[in-house]
């Protein structure tokens, strides 16, 4: 018999009941340190004060109005990420997937609109993620998110992760758009080059098409900047947000420049919860938090000393790890032993991490991370990593 909730997930034996900043809690009082933070979205920690405040305070007062009316809380969150990124404008969504919907429909209403209706067609990279809608599985093309779904959305091209080449001779007369993560999450935690996304950049001026970064996972600070792509100096055109924007809370956006998002006007695109003013007002309590070059700064602080630990535990156990990578609190270690099994390992450590493709387990604390619990979390790696590899011995 088909289980009441659809079974397309799978979980772990692992039930939590309550969350405390870095630490999620099981009914019997066992305590994990959490360096997932459910997918990079926790980015402030489990019942993060100013994040409980914020809602709570949002919920005695109103929830729900729709987008027929004005909404503060999402005027005030729009105008912080205006002030804070390339962005001129911002349309809310609920996920990341939603994001995805609107940067391609934006994407392409633009090019209708400047008179070249041929330009639909948008190359993204192998190995991507951008959510699990028609548009989403398409944009990404692996066979594992697009087996059986067809016939999948039209006018998606694929090239091999960090192929510029690739990207230049699949640019013709219909391409409207590029797509990319600067740091490629569900992908196995792959960063993109700084000098290749400076040239995709250059790439996409000169042959007039739109640059579209998604940074549902790599933004709102988990690299140690604001966005993923400030290390690299350069700017999209359109930007996906979600995940860690909301702190735990349902909460996206697709960020514009002025120019790209000019095809999206009245009535071109809509949601009824999109920026309802209990997410924004959590939005905007986030984005206060992690806007704050301080705590940017203690992120990079951090990032440094949890990668340098792990560089040590990599040297420590060469027949469990392979390599440490990454970028800020966005970091994978490369395994030799199948992923799933340090995962597992980990549980038996009472430590949270997260499978990726590419044999990676991915290492995702809240940004809010201390360093004596950043030494805490390698120690239970290091505890893992020598019963795995005492395990494959026998
Ligand atoms: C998670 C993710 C998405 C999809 O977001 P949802 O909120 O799950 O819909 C899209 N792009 C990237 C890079 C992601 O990591």
């Amino acid at each position: 018999m088909i289980p009441s909730v659809l079974p397309t997930y799978s979980r772990a034996p692992l039930t939590f009941v309550k969350g405390e900043g870095s630490w999620m809690i099981e009914a019997d009082g066992r305590r994990f340190l959490d360096l997932g933070a459910g997918i990079a979205v926790n980015a402030l920690g489990h019942a993060n004060p100013v994040l409980v405040n914020a809602l709570t305070e949002q919920a005695g007062k109103l929830w729900h109005v729709s987008n027929l009316y004005n909404i503060e809380q999402q005027q005030a969150l729009a105008d912080k990420l205006v002030d804070n990124t390339f962005a001129d404008t911002v349309f809310f969504t609920n996920s990341g997937t939603e994001a995805c919907e609107l940067a391609v429909k934006m994407a392409r209403k633009y090019w209708y609109d400047k008179g070249q209706p041929e330009k639909v067609e948008i190359i993204g990279f192998e190995g991507a993620f951008h959510g699990r809608s028609s548009a989403g599985i398409a944009a990404a093309g692996g066979e594992k998110l697009t087996k059986g779904f067809g016939p999948l959305l039209p006018g998606f091209r694929h090239v091999p992760w960090g192929d510029l080449e690739a990207v230049q001779s699949a640019i013709g007369d219909e391409t409207a758009a590029v797509i990319v993560e600067p740091v490629q999450g569900e992908g196995g935690i792959r960063p993109m080059e700084d000098a290749d996304l400076k040239a995709l950049r250059v790439m996409c001026d000169a042959a007039g098409v739109l640059l579209i970064f998604d940074e549902v996972q790599c933004g709102v600070g988990r690299t140690g900047r604001l966005f993923a792509h400030e290390w690299a100096g350069v700017t999209p055109d359109i930007m996906m947000v979600a995940k860690g924007i909301g702190g735990g809370f349902p909460l996206g956006a697709v960020l514009a420049t002025e120019e790209a998002a000019s095809g999206m006007t009245l009535g071109t695109h809509g949601s009824t919860y999109g920026g309802n003013p209990l997410a924004c007002a959590v939005g905007c309590a986030v984005m206060d938090v992690v806007s704050d070059p301080a705590f940017l700064e203690e992120v990079n602080t951090k990032a440094g000393l949890f990668r340098q630990k792990l560089e040590g535990l990599v040297a420590g156990h060469p027949d469990v790890f392979e390599a440490v990578r990454g970028s800020g609190l966005m970091l994978g270690l490369k395994c030799k032993l199948p992923c799933g099994d340090v995962v597992a390992a980990g549980y038996g450590e009472e430590l949270i991490t997260v499978p990726a493709a590419d044999n990676v387990v991915r290492l995702l604390p809240p940004l809010t991370i201390s360093e004596e619990e950043i030494a805490e979390a390698v120690a239970r790696l290091d505890a893992a990593a020598t019963k795995l590899a005492a395990d494959a011995k026998d």
